[in-house]
C-alpha cells in the first residue's frame, strides 16, 4: 500500500527543505532517519545552556536572498560573523588571509606592500598555471602563508599532501587586501538563535518523522509504502558499495565542559601546524555570544572514513570523481529514487547550496 507520495530518507537540511515544500504542496510525506534525532550534521544539542554543534561547526552564510529569506522563516538569525584565528606554534594570525594576516607575517602596512610581497613569493616559486592545492595556495598568498597557515592544516584535514588535492578546496577561502576578518564573502551570515535542531524541527512541523529507522536495512518495506524516495544518504552505500567505497573524511570530536567562562576568546581557533593532532578547537558559546558561567569546547580530529564512521567530507579528487560518476549512472537508472544532498551527490556543499539544490528538486518534482 503506497501511503506516501514521498519517503524522504535523512532528516538533514536537504531532506527537511524538500519535505517542507512537498508537504506544503499537499503531498503526503514521511521522513525517516537512522539517527535518534533530526537535523543530520547540523544537529545542535544543549549543554550547560550552550548549543553544541555535535557534528562540527556550521555557520550559515549565503549571497542568495531567496535562500536567506526562506531560512529566516524557521529561525531568527543572530549577527555572528565568522572570523577564525590561526594558531601556528603559538603565533596567532587572522583568518581569512587579509591585511591583518599580512602585517603580522611580513610587517607590511599597505595593500600595495602586501600585494608586492605575495607577487615576489609567487614568482620565486615559479608557478604559472596552478594544477593542485599547493600551487593554487602559493599563487594566491605566497610560500610563507602556505607553509605556516595552509600546508599543515590541509594535510591534517584531508590526510593527503596538498600537491595531490584539488585546488577548489582552497578557493573557498577569501584573500583580501583589506582589514576584514570576515571568513565569508557573503551578503548574509549568522547562526540560528536557539540552535539548528530547533530550526529543522520547525521546518518539519506537522510532517511525520520516524527516527532510529534505517532505510537500507529495511529497503523493500520502505519502498513499498511510498511512490517516490528522496534519498540523502551516501550514494555508494545505497548500491552496496558494488564498485568500491567512495572516500570520505571523517571527524572525531573530543568535547569537554570546562569550569571557566572563556577558554580561547573566539568560536574557532585553527591549529595550522602539522604536529598538533587536531585541526581546530571550537568554543561553541561564542556562536551565540553566550555568557554562561561554563564553556564547552570541541577538538576536531580528522581521519579517513572507514565503515561504521560518520562520513563528513567527500574527497572530491579525480579518482573519487570518476567513481562517483559510475554510481551516478546507476542512480539515474534507479526508478522512483532521487539522490540529493552532500552524501547523495558526493559534493562538498555549503548549507546554502544544499538549500538551492533542494529548491531545484522541488521545482522539478512539485511544480505541476
Ligand atoms: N584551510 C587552511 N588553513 C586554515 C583553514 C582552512 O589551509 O586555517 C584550508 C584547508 O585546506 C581546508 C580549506 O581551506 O580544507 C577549506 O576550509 P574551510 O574552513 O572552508 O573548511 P570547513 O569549515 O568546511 O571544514
Amino acid at each position: 500500500m503506497k501511503m506516501y507520495d514521498y519517503l524522504v530518507v535523512g532528516a538533514g537540511l536537504f531532506g527537511a527543505v524538500f519535505a517542507r515544500e512537498a508537504a506544503d504542496c499537499g503531498k503526503k510525506v514521511l521522513v525517516i532517519d537512522k539517527r535518534p534525532n533530526v537535523a543530520g550534521n547540523i544537529y545542535t544539542e544543549n549543554s550547560e545552556g550552550i548549543n553544541v554543534h555535535k557534528y562540527g561547526a556550521h555557520i550559515f552564510h549565503t549571497n542568495n536572498r531567496k535562500v536567506w529569506s526562506y531560512i529566516n522563516r524557521f529561525a531568527e538569525f543572530n549577527r555572528y560573523t565568522n572570523s577564525p584565528v590561526a594558531n601556528y606554534k603559538g603565533e596567532l594570525y587572522s583568518l581569512p588571509f587579509n591585511m591583518y594576516t599580512f602585517n603580522k607575517m611580513w610587517g607590511v602596512v599597505t595593500p600595495d606592500e602586501a600585494a608586492a610581497e605575495i607577487e615576489r613569493q609567487r614568482k620565486a616559486a615559479g608557478i604559472a598555471e596552478p594544477r593542485n592545492l599547493e600551487e593554487q595556495a602559493i599563487s594566491l598568498v605566497g610560500t610563507d602563508i602556505y607553509e605556516k597557515l595552509i600546508k599543515g592544516y590541509t594535510q591534517k584535514q584531508w590526510g593527503r599532501p596538498c600537491s595531490e588535492l584539488p585546488s577548489f578546496i582552497i578557493k573557498r577561502l577569501p584573500v583580501r587586501l583589506t582589514f576584514d576578518n570576515n571568513y565569508f564573502n557573503a551578503l548574509y551570515q549568522g547562526i540560528p538563535m536557539g540552535g539548528y535542531t530547533a530550526m529543522i524541527e520547525k521546518m518539519l512541523d506537522g510532517i511525520e518523522v520516524r527516527l532510529n529507522s534505517d532505510y537500507l536495512q529495511n529497503k523493500a518495506e520502505y519502498d513499498g509504502i511510498a511512490h517516490k524516495v528522496v534519498y540523502t544518504g551516501a550514494i555508494d552505500a545505497y548500491f552496496g558499495f558494488k564498485y568500491g567505497a567512495l572516500e570520505y573524511r571523517s571527524v572525531r570530536f573530543e568535547t569537554e565542559v570546562l569550569d571557566k567562562s572563556n577558554y580561547q576568546g573566539n568560536a574557532v581557533v585553527n591549529y595550522t601546524d602539522a604536529e598538533t593532532p587536531f585541526t581546530r578547537i571550537i568554543e561553541h558559546k561564542f556562536f551565540e555570544f553566550g555568557n554562561q558561567p561554563k564553556t564547552v569546547i570541541s577538538r576536531e580530529y580528522s581521519s579517513e572514513w572507514k565503515p561504521g564512521d560518520e562520513p563528513y567530507y567527500p574527497v572530491n579528487d579525480e579518482k573519487n570523481g570518476a567513481l562517483y560518476l559510475r554510481y551516478r549512472e546507476l542512480a539515474e537508472r534507479e526508478n522512483g529514487v532521487i539522490f540529493g544532498g552532500r552524501l547523495g551527490e558526493y559534493k562538498y556543499y555549503d548549507m546554502d547550496k544544499v538549500i538551492e539544490s533542494a529548491f531545484d528538486l522541488c521545482k522539478k518534482e512539485l511544480s505541476d
